[in-house]
């Protein structure tokens, strides 16, 4: 009896949180994106332009409508902000607007290394109740990891040149805390999503060891994933 190929279905899918799109800093639009993220055998992608004090409803209406188009195909579209360089105390009331105007997905951008980011950026997503992901954190604090772990906020390991440069810190901090982890792309660019097998490499690389992989790459991204489609 021949023996049958191993199902597509049985083999890990990447979840990424973090991208953008023309509709901000990207280079091209949220549907080429989700285009390619689906080529790329991903489960989901969450397009998460930039937001500061501005408006949310224009950027997330867009998205949603985009969005619906791939009802149904298998693979899920999920619609977000990334909150970026606002002043830290205006942090909770902007993503509170964001998810009034449906964002799945509420990140913020992190003290990276890369950038001058307002400091007070990190404790303040910590504390805002209302963040599912703080990207690139930078130099993040023991105490800060700690909140990380206690108010279920989840730090990312970035695939991103620049913010990268912060992930061996972020990790050690984070088994220490016993804070979750994901693997984001923060792709602004189709050719800059990661792949499952680039995304172990680079939380290996970051220092997340062998027995922490599968937690990092799926268990917390699913537990992220149907968290955002309860919403
Ligand atoms: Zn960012
Ligand atoms: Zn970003």
């Amino acid at each position: 009896m021949a023996r049958r190929p191993r199902s597509r279905a049985s083999s890990p899918r990447r979840i990424d949180f973090h991208s953008h799109s023309y509709l901000t800093d990207g280079s091209t639009s949220p549907t080429d994106m989700w285009h390619e993220a689906k080529v790329l055998d991903h489960r989901a992608l969450a397009v998460t332009d930039h937001l500061a004090l501005e408006d949310p409803t224009p950027l997330l209406d867009r998205l949603r409508r985009e969005a619906r188009a791939w009802e149904g195909v298998g693979f899920r579209p999920l619609v977000g902000v990334e909150l970026t360089k606002l002043p830290p105390r205006s942090i909770a009331t902007v993503a509170r607007a964001s998810r009034r105007a449906g964002a799945e997905i509420v990140i913020v951008h992190g003290e990276t290394l890369a950038e001058h980011v307002p400091p007070g950026t990190n404790r303040a997503a910590l504390l805002s109740g209302e963040i599912d992901i703080l990207a690139h954190p930078g130099l993040l604090s023991r105490r800060d990891a700690e909140l990380a772990a206690a108010n279920s906020v989840v730090l990312e390991i970035s695939a991103r040149r620049g913010h990268a440069l912060g992930n061996g810190g972020v990790v050690r901090r984070a088994l220490d805390a016993g804070a979750e982890l994901v693997v984001d792309s923060d792709a602004h660019a189709p050719q800059e999503l990661v792949p499952w097998a680039q995304a172990r490499r680079i939380a290996l690389g970051a220092g997340v060891p062998d027995r922490a992989i599968e937690r990092v790459l799926s268990g917390t991204p699913q537990r992220i994933l149907r968290r955002a489609l309860e919403r």
